[in-house]
């Protein structure tokens, strides 16, 4: 019945602005549909009052007409300033004619939830205050008189309070669905803002920013990081001879090797061009040369894309104090010595001094 009955209404999406104005006229309208049916029938057959009847069922009449008209229409605004208009007269016309007794004031109250929703808050602002001012003006009236509060009162008070705690529900439920689709879209933003869309690979300011983080956790902990930068040889050559299409379905399955190669608690980005960075966490430099020369060793015995290729790496181990600029500019000196020295190869910086990977293997060799 109710899905009948929203199915009439214009349609929105759920992050449209007027999506929930949408469903608040539609709830208002068929409750006053619905109101305005029963006290017609009330008046007629058990009251007989038809002076009274007569004019419920033109409530219905213009409840019914304002549905067809806003389902035919679409007019949003205009819609919520006719519902709006037509909320606050009904409750004020109630309140006249009890003249504020038997708690029909607290009716009042209903004034500012709908009149904010349905016409913002400048409206609603005005409008509540209108209301507001003509029931302080029925409780000045009713100063001198003694009131006895009967069974009309208690009627009044919980269905003023049943009203309250729906539409609060309802105003929960559009804040609610607010956040839930700003957080959602916030963590596409986000994840954009941190890929790079070639490869699926963190980006340079991702890469930045977690080395950053890490070292400054770094000079509490004194935990031993390893930044890699890892750089195809003579790339460009592929791009020379394949074209860029083929040179962009090299990086993205060099990309996903470095995934499936690399420990998986490797943070891997992709720098710029054919040059990506590596941070190994809790690493010792062993570990992160046996791991840098598996992947040279694999790269150079296994076609990428159906091509022959090979890598040059360039590592450096932080230092306590190290900035994240001087731990790159460290790697990126290892990676041009490992250039200059003929490329494929692993090229190791430690403090001011860089060797090759071979040469780093035979220091140590002489030292023990
Ligand atoms: P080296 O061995 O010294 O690293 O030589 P190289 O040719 O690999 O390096 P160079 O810096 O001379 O060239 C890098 C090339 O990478 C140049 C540029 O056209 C290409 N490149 C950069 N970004 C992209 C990209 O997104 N897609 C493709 N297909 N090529 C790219
Ligand atoms: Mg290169
Ligand atoms: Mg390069």
């Amino acid at each position: 019945m109710l899905h009948f009955w929203y199915k009439e209404f214009p349609q929105y999406p759920r992050d449209h602005k007027d999506y929930w104005r949408t469903r608040l006229i539609a709830h208002s309208l068929l409750i006053c549909c619905c109101y305005f049916l029963i006290l017609t029938l009330l008046n007629v057959f058990y009251f007989s009052s038809y002076d009274i009847a007569l004019i419920d069922a033109l409530g219905l009449i213009t409840s019914l007409s304002i549905c067809i008209w806003f389902n035919k229409t679409a007019q949003v605004s205009k819609a919520a300033w006719v519902v709006a208009l037509m909320i606050v007269s009904l409750i004020m016309l109630f309140i006249v004619s009890a003249k504020g007794h038997a708690h029909s004031l607290f009716w009042a109250t209903l004034i500012p939830p709908f009149t904010f929703f349905l016409v913002g808050r400048n409206w609603g602002s005005i409008l509540s205050s209108i209301a507001f001012g003509i029931c302080a003006y029925l409780v000045y009236l009713q100063q001198q008189l003694s009131i006895t509060i009967g069974l009309s009162a208690l009627f009044n008070f919980i269905e003023v309070s049943i009203a309250h705690v729906l539409l609060f529900r309802f105003y929960e439920k559009t804040r609610f669905s607010a956040y839930s689709h700003l957080s959602k879209r916030n963590a596409e933003i986000k994840q954009l803002a941190e890929t790079d869309k070639l490869t699926g690979l963190y980006n340079r300011q991702k890469f930045d920013f977690e080395l950053s983080q890490l070292l400054s956790e770094n000079n509490n902990e004194r935990k031993s990081n390893i930044v890699m930068i890892c750089d195809i040889d003579h790339f460009k050559k592929v791009n020379d001879t394949y074209g860029h299409l083929a040179g962009d379905n090299v990086l993205s399955e060099f990309a996903n090797i470095l995934q499936n190669k690399l420990t998986n608690s490797a943070l891997i980005a992709r720098w710029g061009g054919e040059e990506f960075t590596i941070i190994l966490r809790d690493s010792s430099l062993d570990n992160a040369i046996n791991e840098a020369e598996e992947l040279r060793a694999f790269i150079a015995t296994h076609l990428i894309d159906n091509r022959a290729l090979t890598i040059s790496i360039g590592i450096a181990k932080a230092h306590v104090d190290d900035t994240a600029l001087h731990l790159l500019e460290r790697a990126d000196k290892a990676l041009y010595k490992a250039k200059l020295q003929g490329r494929d190869q692993v090229c190791v910086a430690s403090d001011n001094l860089t060797k090759t990977h071979y040469e780093n293997t035979l220091s140590k060799s002489a030292a023990i």
